[in-house]
C-alpha cells in the first residue's frame, strides 16, 4: 500500500457525521426533552437510531470499493475505520443516556450514580473480522448499513443493563420493558413485557437486525412497588462490595 487512506477518510466521515447531526430534528427534539427535564429512555433509543443511522449513511459515502486498495477492506483499514467511528457513536448516546439516568435518578429521589456501559470492544471486534474476512469490499459493505445501526442501540441496552443491575444491588425492584414497534417477529413478540430483573428473560437485551423494540426502564418504579422495607443500602458500600467480589474471581 502507498498511501494511508485513514486520516483523510476519517475526516471526512467525522465532518458529515457533525453535519448531518447538527441539521437532526431528531437529535434536536431528544436534546430539547433532556433540557426539559422529560427524557426517557425512549428518547435514548430514538438519539441511538439516529447516531447510527448517520454515521452508516457518512461512512458509506466515503468508505467505497474504488478508494480501498484492491477493492478489498484490509484488517488495518477496518480495525481504524469501524473503532473510530463506533467509538464515537458510543460517546454520544452513551453520555447523553448518562443524562438521562441522572434525572431519571434525581425524580425518583435516588442518590445514585448513573453507571455507564463499557465500549463493547468484543461487538466492534465482530464488525471489523466479517469486513475483513470478504473477498471483495462489495460483498461485504452491507456491513456498515444495519448492523451499524443495530450496535449503536445495543448502547442503549447496555446502559440500561449496567443501571438495572447495580440499582437492584441496592434493594431496588428496577422493572424492565420490552415494547414492540411494528411488525414484530415472534422471537421478540416472545420477549415483550414487563419484568422485574429477576424475571426478565436472558434474551431481553438481546435484538437481531432491524429490531426497532424498545427496552426501557424508570428506576421510579422499583420505589412504588412497596418493597422498600430494607433499610436504604449505601451505595458506595455496594460498589465496595462488587470491587471486593472481582477482585475474589479474578484471585481464583
Ligand atoms: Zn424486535
Amino acid at each position: 500500500m502507498d498511501k494511508d487512506i485513514i486520516p483523510e477518510l476519517l475526516k471526512s466521515i467525522d465532518e458529515k457525521f457533525k453535519n448531518d447531526n447538527a441539521k437532526s430534528a431528531v437529535i434536536k427534539s431528544v436534546v430539547k426533552k433532556l433540557k426539559s427535564g422529560m427524557a426517557t429512555y425512549e428518547d435514548v433509543n430514538k438519539l441511538a437510531i439516529e447516531i447510527g443511522t448517520n454515521s452508516s449513511k457518512a461512512i458509506n459515502e466515503f468508505v467505497t470499493a474504488d478508494v480501498l486498495p484492491d477493492g478489498k477492506m484490509y484488517f488495518n483499514i477496518s480495525d481504524r475505520l469501524m473503532n473510530h467511528t463506533l467509538k464515537n457513536n458510543y460517546d454520544v448516546v452513551s453520555g447523553y443516556a448518562e443524562d438521562v439516568q441522572k434525572q431519571l435518578n434525581e425524580k425518583a429521589n435516588l442518590h445514585l450514580k448513573a453507571q455507564i456501559p463499557n465500549f463493547n470492544q468484543e461487538k466492534v471486534k465482530g464488525i471489523v473480522e466479517r469486513l475483513t474476512n470478504a473477498e471483495k469490499f462489495d460483498d461485504i459493505n452491507w456491513i456498515l448499513n444495519e448492523p451499524l445501526v443495530t450496535f449503536t442501540q445495543s448502547i442503549v441496552d447496555d446502559s440500561i443493563q449496567k443501571n438495572v443491575e447495580f440499582q437492584s444491588k441496592t434493594g431496588l425492584k428496577p422493572k424492565i420493558t420490552r415494547r414492540l414497534i411494528g411488525n414484530a417477529c415472534d422471537w421478540c413478540k416472545n420477549l415483550a413485557g414487563t419484568y422485574s430483573y429477576k424475571e426478565a428473560p436472558n434474551d431481553i437485551y438481546r435484538r437481531h437486525e432491524r429490531c426497532r423494540c424498545i427496552v426501557s426502564y424508570d428506576p421510579g418504579d422499583g420505589r412504588k412497588q412497596n418493597v422498600w422495607t430494607k433499610e436504604w443500602v449505601d451505595p458506595k458500600k455496594i460498589e465496595a462490595i462488587e470491587k471486593r467480589k472481582t477482585l475474589n474471581l479474578k484471585k481464583k
